[in-house]
């Protein structure tokens, strides 16, 4: 905050945006929840993510310390040849542990459902029965997270059963439980996946209201969305490594584009 006052920004603290619209000549009128407007040419969406945390207190204590939030791919060299633990059901569960499988020596899938078909595709359940170092605990739940410094035990429970037991030598938690964008106030012609992340680059092209929004003769810089001069970056951006460095990364990359942008008028 401090390098970015000195070199002029104004920072509108706490402010809520609740809407943008594009105007004639390229002009965008950013709404504030306390009914205010700004003008701009350019904009930079990083408005992240909303991810559901696991109710559990001493995993807190971890966070980042061996307890990871959606980040599998980048932490998967850091997994080798250890034993490391994945929370949730759904599909993105499903592809962290087949990504994680080629580094750790063992995967373990913790579904609280009776089975993996309540939330995940088929074919991604013929993937992981395929991998002999991946398991699949059903019906089990986190009761405790233990360590000094970092993580190392995890005491789970069968909800069914109400059995308990320890694991020892924990390399790795990593939580898929759910998250989501907060790009629900966005308007329709930022185009987004199905998940609601925010599209950009040559993503677009993909879309079939990609010529529909997109009135350029060049194609979209790369981070920018389907709307000329509005660019995401962070979390919120689809196909995003879910980091600090990443996010700040493209941030700056961002930038850049913007400069771009404005230089075409
Ligand atoms: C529990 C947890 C632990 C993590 N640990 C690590 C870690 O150890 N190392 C690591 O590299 N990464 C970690 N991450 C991931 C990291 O926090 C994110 O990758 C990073 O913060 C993304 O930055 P961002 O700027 O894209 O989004 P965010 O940091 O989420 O910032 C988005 C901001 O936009 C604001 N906002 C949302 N909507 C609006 C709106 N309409 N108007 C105005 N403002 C809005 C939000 O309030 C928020 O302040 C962790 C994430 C979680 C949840």
């Amino acid at each position: 905050m401090a390098q970015a006052s000195r070199f002029g920004a104004e920072l509108l603290s706490p402010q809520e945006v609740t809407n943008i619209e594009v105007q004639k000549g390229g002009y965008k009128l950013l709404t504030l929840s306390d009914g205010s407007q700004l003008s701009t040419r350019s904009i930079i969406i990083t408005t992240g993510v909303d991810y559901k945390r696991l109710n559990i207190d001493s995993l807190d204590n971890f966070t980042g310390a061996g307890v990871y939030y959606g980040a599998a791919t980048t932490e998967g060299r850091t997994c080798q040849k250890l034993k490391v633990f994945i929370v949730g059901g759904g599909n993105s569960a499903g592809q962290a542990a087949t990504y994680l499988s080629q580094f750790a020596r063992q995967v373990v899938i913790l579904n609280r459902e009776k089975s993996l078909e309540v939330s995940m595709s088929q074919y991604l359940i013929e993937q992981l029965e395929a991998l002999e170092n991946v398991a699949v605990y059903n019906q089990t739940e986190i009761v405790e997270a233990l360590g000094e410094e970092r993580l190392e035990k995890l005491l789970l429970k069968n909800n069914t059963t109400g059995e308990e037991w320890q694991e020892e030598e924990v390399g790795a938690l990593f939580i898929f439980i759910g998250a989501r964008p907060h790009t629900d106030w966005l308007p329709i012609n930022i185009l987004k996946n199905k998940e609601g992340y925010i599209e950009t680059g040559r993503e677009l092209t993909r879309y079939d209201d990609y010529s529909k929004f997109w009135n350029k003769e060049r194609e979209p810089y790369l981070l920018e969305t389907c709307s000329p001069g509005i660019f995401a970056a962070g979390d919120v951006r689809a196909g995003a490594m879910n980091r600090v460095a990443s996010a700040v990364g493209e941030g700056a990359m961002a930038i850049k584009f913007v400069h771009q942008y404005l230089s075409e008028h």
